[in-house]
């Protein structure tokens, strides 16, 4: 099986910060708190594309991150959330968390969305801390940081585009100068086959796969591996790239061998010949090339476009492309009559929430520090606005309320003792 792989950094964006302000008006010389909510950070959201075959747009871009959300303003106006960032991937993109391998959304169908990295949510602003006991708060929280992690796109990928063509017209060549990328062979194999496949980009942005069919044809003429993975190989290819030697290298008729070609793709009786076909006539750079096509248009029946090229001094590739890529966007697949691969696995969608994160964790520095980590007391740090003292005071009340204190006196703590988290260092206080 081959596939595509790339590993991407994705970022939710960061909520807006909460707004500390308070109300001004005519002969109220201090009016109650007017501090908005910051707004809602952007989700990173992947959406399947079905024009999409290949991860190749991921080769140039590989972060994302999302935008984050307004602050929150004074006469309490909450700042405005930040629209998601779609970013399209193709059907049938794995995406696994790269820290855990966790398979966190399976993208099937045309349309179908995941978030990969929530927004934070936004900072309250001063408005939400008002109390009886505290009418006038100074204080507001920063918005929480989006999620951020990395991801690894998984896609299998099968043939769009099969080449079919006698031995040395020149179709591993061609596939070697249109193909931008190699892709991967999983470690599992399907077939003692190994078809040559490449991933093909157009000048205008489309992408595609290619393979050289008759190595799986003559696979399979030998008994071997013809089997279901191949039926795949086989069906999702809906355009034929037949590669004929216009300059008779060896002796035979180019014309000739188109039909020889086509008979055995009949034979196979895999529907083969209901694709379209694209005739390719190589090697036009050769003395003979030029009135060998001639005679070859004089006989062809079909109405098969022709694109003479030479893949070895490449010439008339790009035309080419932009052909088999229109062809690929016109052409419905070609279903065959097997049975339904395991239907349920095909259209799941995973899409786990991750596991209630610790609290905290601590340890020591080789100065003896205590340092404290852990995504949650983290997050709460990021959203606390250490200009205030009021935010500060909130802040070691909800390390209390986490166990901090405990914890920390249970490891040895005494008073004075420095302990650290992020860029925050304060002293231990009995
Ligand atoms: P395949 O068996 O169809 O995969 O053919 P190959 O790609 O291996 O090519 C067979 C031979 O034809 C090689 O020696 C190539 O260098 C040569 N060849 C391929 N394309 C061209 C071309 O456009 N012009 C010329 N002159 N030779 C070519
Ligand atoms: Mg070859």
């Amino acid at each position: 099986m081959f596939v595509d792989q790339v590993k991407i950094y994705v970022k939710g964006g960061d909520g807006g910060n909460g707004m500390v302000a308070f109300r001004r008006e005519k002969y109220v010389p201090n009016g109650g708190p007017a501090g908005g909510d910051g707004g809602k950070g952007a989700n990173v959201v992947f959406e399947v594309e079905e024009g999409l075959r290949t991860l190749m747009d991921f080769r140039y871009q590989r972060h994302f991150k999302a935008p984050r959300g307004e602050h929150g303003m004074s006469k309490g106006q909450h700042g405005r959330g930040a629209k998601d960032m779609i970013v399209k991937v193709p059907p049938g993109t794995v995406v696994m968390d790269a820290a855990t391998n966790e398979v966190i959304a399976d993208l099937v169908e045309h349309g179908q969305r995941a978030v990969i990295a929530k927004g934070g949510r936004g900072g309250r602003g001063n408005t939400r801390f008002a109390t009886p006991a505290n009418p006038a708060p100074e204080i507001a929280e920063n918005g929480e940081p989006g999620q951020e992690r990395d991801v690894i796109l998984e896609l299998k990928l099968l043939a769009d585009v099969g080449l079919v063509g006698f031995p040395s017209v020149g179709k591993s060549t061609l596939l070697s100068v249109v193909s931008s990328a190699k892709p991967k062979i999983a470690e599992y194999h399907f077939t003692t086959i190994v078809p040559n496949l490449g991933m093909v980009e157009t000048e205008d942005g489309r992408s595609f796969v290619m393979a050289d069919l008759p190595g799986l044809i003559e696979g399979a003429h030998a008994g071997v591996g013809l089997g279901h993975q191949f039926l795949r190989h086989i069906e999702r290819t809906r355009v034929i790239v037949h590669v004929i030697d216009m300059a008779a290298t060896e002796g035979r008729d180019p014309y000739e061998d188109y039909l020889t070609i086509n008979r055995e793709l009949q034979e196979y009786n895999l529907r083969l010949t209901e694709r379209p076909q694209i005739i390719v006539a190589n090697k036009m750079d050769m003395p003979d090339a030029e009135e060998n096509l001639q005679k070859f248009k004089e006989k062809l029946q079909e109405d098969y476009p022709i694109f003479p090229i030479s893949a070895l001094s490449r010439k008339g590739l790009r035309e080419l492309l932009f052909a088999v890529a229109d062809k690929i966007e016109e052409t419905p697949e070609f279903p065959l009559q097997h049975e339904e691969e395991e239907e349920t696995g095909v259209h799941r969608v995973v899409y786990k929430h991750e596991a209630d994160a610790d609290a905290f964790n601590i340890t020591r520095d080789p100065d003896g520090a205590f340092v404290l980590s852990g995504e949650k007391i983290e997050r709460l740090f990021k959203m606390t606005d250490f200009s205030r003292d009021e935010s500060v005071r909130r802040f070691s009340r909800q390390l209390r309320g986490f166990g901090v204190d405990d914890a920390l006196r249970k490891r040895g703590a005494k008073d004075g003792d420095i302990v650290r988290l992020l860029e925050f260092e304060f002293e231990f206080l009995e």
